[in-house]
């Protein structure tokens, strides 16, 4: 039996690169629903190679174009975000890729749980979000989160034979991004160019700009939380310039154990999706030779504020880390228009966390309207 696969964001760095896996596993694999959010001429030649029973635009106003494209084939298309958390639950879905950007991942993430379905999470805003209920609804459905993030698939793979040993820290490591030994003065005055040119990952604009600003490993601090039932105590973030360690668990007896690679995502993603099996991969190896030295540093938090935010919001818990990451969207999504600085990004987010309002105990409509309440505040300080 082929595992029936779902690809929320088919069109993406991940989806694309998920797609690639499933081409070199079609023994293995088999692409049930395909969704995009507006590329429709790469949606269009995705669902003609792979044939998917479905095909979901977000974007409404490309519907037309991807109906009439699509004409000729047995394919269903429909339309909307309404319409994508609709698809996740189709009854021959065994695992749901969510690889989609930002916000837009909660609500078809939760639907798919509801329904029953595996998720291979790439979508890390879903656990910013609202991680305590997304793994409460996981566990009340008997339903796996597969981590895609490649961190996050390290501390998984390293967790492998570990038992009921308890987890005395998990070490995170991030590259630093392309500012890493940048001065505050400097930050000041970098451009999107440059900081959309990561030193190790090929990756969508949204998550690069939120390496540059070590938002992400913020995130990701978030995500690990949340994923593996630890302490924001528990998590030391660990800069690793080379990417080559992919992140480390510690052990009540002192042990580290590593997962090591080349930086590709297609490793996390395969190994998602074939877990607890290992696929043969044509991807090159990791040559010791050529890495000389592996160093390690701390991370800044007086250069990279959003790291420190992200501590900030999930120990205070309830709706900030949603507030955190509705503000991160907004700067984001700001600073690629040239409206604002880099630097400025943290001053919104600081700001946006101190003015919107707390819910300790969010329900998921709470979730829904902070995330509005938080956009619109972070917006209105944007020139
Ligand atoms: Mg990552």
């Amino acid at each position: 039996m082929k595992r029936q696969l779902a690809i929320l964001g088919s069109t993406g760095s991940i989806g694309t690169q998920a797609l690639e896996v499933v081409s070199e596993h079609p023994d293995r694999f088999e692409v049930y629903a395909l969704t995009a959010n507006n590329q429709v001429d790469l949606l269009i030649n995705q669902a003609r190679k792979f044939m998917p029973d479905v095909v979901v635009i977000a974007n409404e106003q490309k519907y037309p174009e991807l109906k009439e494209a699509l004409e000729d084939l047995p394919i269903k298309v429909w339309a909307g975000s309404d319409a994508i958390a609709q698809v996740v639950q189709a009854a021959p879905i065994d695992m749901v890729l969510t690889a989609m950007v930002g916000y837009a991942g909660l609500k078809p993430t939760v639907a798919a749980i509801k329904a029953g379905k595996a998720i291979a999470l790439a979508n890390k805003e879903t656990l910013v979000v609202a991680g305590e209920l997304i793994t409460a609804l996981a566990r009340e459905h008997h339903v796996p989160i597969l981590p895609v993030d490649s961190e996050h698939s390290a501390i998984f793979q390293c967790l492998n034979g570990a038992y009921d040993n308890p987890i005395e820290k998990i070490l995170l490591t991030a590259s630093g991004g392309p500012f890493r030994e940048k001065s505050l003065e400097e930050l000041a005055c970098v451009t999107k160019e440059q900081a959309l040119k990561h030193p190790n990952w090929h990756m969508g604009a949204k998550i690069t700009i939120d390496s540059a600003s070590m938002m992400n490993k913020g995130f990701e601090m978030i995500e690990a939380k949340w994923l593996f039932g630890v302490l924001p105590e528990q998590i030391q973030i660990v800069v690793h310039p080379q990417s080559v360690i992919h992140s480390m668990v510690q052990f009540e007896d002192g042990a580290v154990i590593a997962q090591l690679g080349i930086p590709d995502m297609k490793l996390p993603i395969a190994y998602a999706f074939s877990y607890p099996e290992r696929m043969k991969s044509k991807e090159p190896r990791l040559d010791f030779r050529q890495y000389a030295t592996l160093t390690f540093e701390e991370p800044d938090m007086r250069r990279f504020r959003n790291l420190a935010y992200a501590f900030d919001a999930v120990r205070k818990g309830g709706n900030m880390p949603c507030i955190l990451n509705a503000a991160n969207e907004i700067v984001v999504s700001a600073f690629l228009q040239d409206k604002i600085g880099f630097l400025q990004m943290s001053d919104i987010i600081e700001k946006t966390m101190e003015v919107t309002t707390f819910i300790p105990n969010p329900t998921y409509e709470d979730y829904v309207n902070t995330d509005t309440e938080a956009r619109r505040l972070a917006l209105q300080q944007v020139p």
